[in-house]
């Protein structure tokens, strides 16, 4: 082992917080040099010599030069990277690797340019992010119990792997000695990660879990949906998960033999523990506080669980009872944006304090009125108001360049001179018939105003979705909801009502109440619907645990507009207005 890896095998937590103070106290600085290196390493490259950069490093020549780029325009360049081309157009260094993002909303996965540059700063935003937890919630050596999943390895038509973001990470050595280093490895064998199958997979995990049930100090995901759904795949097969480890043998339902032969070595027969783990499942009261009974050592419980990941939250604190859930950071395939650096905070209350040195950052202002259709001009980090909200543009070493990633922030305050941003929503419109716009958040404060009524009824909204339905005259919005039991048609009656009444738009409004948009109809689907739209997009090179529910499906996304329509056992129509 070389001097290099052993540093790299132990981190000291206070020095990475030292090291982000110092960063974060001269943002903007850091962000000019952070920029310089990224014009300098790839002013060569064909897309910076088309706009006319011709070497030159300041913000200025860059800001006149080169336009601002949603994923479509880079699209062209990226896909001659994924055939093959190997001249530099992104980026100075060839890009070997390519990243398959959720594009839960397109209904089909993008691409985008995946190396080493951006795992360097995935590996500095977990350790930002865990130094700071370390502080709030110190843990000792041992394990966590991590629903993570690779998705497919394919390769691209140029013989490039691609795999989702999380999968390209959890694969380099680095991502193990990082984890090592913070003193929790994943319970699960690599075989158990990376099987071909997530169902056998999430059986696996919490087999693993309740073996080092005691060890186990952490429960995570990368987005907390993946928690939320593995808990309640475990109410379905918790006796069979007894039976496997009060015989050692793992249940003939896991096939897969690499999975199969990781296990065996883990699995032994354990009669007491079996009966430990029945005896606590039957001492639940509707599985509330499941988490900790099982993992009684369990510190945090930690994933991503802002934005679209909100609606999961109370299934989350039921299981979780009295252990904290804390935020994970905020980014994507494309690049890195903040760490959450105040784990002390509740999931609705996290900000992420940006990383000065992962990206160059622009802020495109969204509360200025935009005079003939043009957009305010992008502010810089240091330029950004508190209470503002702004769509954000990143500049990277992965060949991205004013890159328009899709998301809203609002700017809550500063970490030293760095913005500390709360996500707002996606940017693009969700619903919008005529002249309503009602974005992702709109949609989930309407759902959660109504779930109120179900939650009388001791249901819960398993899931949901949206569209806008133009086939109809006029057209009107489409609500889908997956339910935890049967509720009656008077409770679903108000529930509807409820939702149309609690979109507050004055587009929408207005609109109902002259009947330019139509009744909202709320559609139920069978139990499990939700689940099949998971196994859609993991069929289609999506990991599981990247994996969110698109909000509101369009119209070019068939199959999950089948998936959804084939399921309905029941509808409704608003009579509010
Ligand atoms: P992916 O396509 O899987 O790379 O997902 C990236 C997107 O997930 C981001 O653009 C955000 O919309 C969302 N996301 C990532 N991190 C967070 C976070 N901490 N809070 C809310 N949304 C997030």
């Amino acid at each position: 082992m070389t001097l290099m890896e052993k540093a790299e095998e132990r981190f000291d937590p206070e020095q990475v917080v030292e090291e982000f103070e110092e960063l974060t106290k001269v943002a903007g600085k850091v962000q000019l040099e952070t920029l310089k290196k990224i014009l300098e390493e790839n002013g060569g490259t064909e897309y910076l010599q088309k706009w006319g950069l011709n070497g030159r490093t300041d913000l200025e020549s860059f800001k006149t030069c080169v336009p601002i780029a949603s994923h479509q325009d880079l699209d062209p360049y990226i896909q001659r990277i994924a055939d093959g081309e190997s001249a530099p157009i992104l980026t100075a260094n060839p890009i070997t690797t390519i990243s398959l993002s959720s594009g839960t909303t397109q209904g089909k996965p993008k691409f985008v340019p995946f190396n080493d540059a951006l795992l360097d700063s995935t590996m500095q935003m977990f350790k930002t992010s865990y130094a700071f937890r370390n502080r709030e919630f110190s843990i000792g050596n041992g394990k966590a119990l991590q629903f993570i999943y690779g998705s497919k390895q394919l390769k691209t038509k140029g013989g490039l792997a691609a795999g989702t973001a999380t999968t390209n990470v959890f694969r380099h050595p680095k991502f193990k000695k990082t984890m090592k280093a913070m003193q929790t490895p994943c319970c699960s064998p690599d075989e158990v990660v990376f099987g071909p199958d997530f169902h056998q997979s999430l059986y696996c995990h919490l087999l693993c879990g309740l073996i080092y049930r005691e060890e186990v100090q952490v429960v995570s995901s990368t987005f907390a949906h993946s928690i939320v759904h593995a808990f309640r795949s475990f109410e379905q097969v918790w006796q069979d998960l007894c039976v496997d480890i009060r015989e050692g043998v793992l249940t003939s339902q896991v096939i897969v033999p690499s999975i199969r032969a990781a296990m065996s070595k883990i699995l032994k027969p354990d009669p007491e523990l079996a009966d430990t783990v029945y005896k606590k499942c039957m001492g639940l009261t509707n599985w509330y506080g499941l988490i900790p009974e099982l993992f009684p050592n369990t510190k945090y419980i930690y994933g991503i669980m802002t934005g679209s990941m909100e609606p999961y939250l109370k299934k989350l604190r039921h299981y979780a009872g009295d252990i904290p859930l804390v935020s994970a950071d905020y980014g994507s395939s494309e690049g890195w944006i903040g760490a959450n650096v105040n784990p002390e905070l509740t999931p609705e209350e996290t900000t992420y304090a940006v990383l000065p040195n992962v990206a160059y950052f622009e802020f495109i202002p969204l509360s200025q009125i935009i005079l003939n259709g043009q957009e305010a001009r992008p502010v810089g980090l240091d330029e950004v108001k508190i209470g503002e909200e702004y769509e954000i543009l990143m500049t990277n070493l992965g060949g991205l360049y004013r890159y328009r990633l899709g998301d809203v922030v609002k700017v809550k305050g500063f970490h030293n001179s760095t913005p500390e941003l709360q996500f707002v929503c996606r940017r693009n419109l969700l619903l919008a018939v005529n002249i309503d716009k009602n974005t992702e958040k709109d949609l989930q404060l309407s759902v959660e105003t109504a779930s109120r009524i179900l939650s009388a009824e001791k249901l819960e909204i398993v899931d949901f979705t949206s569209r806008v339905d133009t086939s109809t005259d006029p057209g009107h919005y489409v609500i889908f909801w997956e339910l935890s039991g049967e509720a009656s048609d008077d409770v679903l009656k108000d529930c509807c009502n409820c939702l149309d009444k609690s979109f507050v738009d004055a587009g929408y409004v207005s609109s109902r109440k002259v009947n330019t948009i139509g009744p909202l109809e709320l559609r139920i689907v069978e139990r499990g619907t939700f689940h099949k739209i998971l196994d859609h997009y993991v069929s289609l090179g999506a990991a599981a645990n990247q994996f969110k529910t698109p909000r509101c499906v369009g119209l070019s996304n068939t199959s999950v507009l089948q998936i959804l329509s084939g399921n309905v056992v029941k509808r409704y129509y608003s009579t509010a207005f």
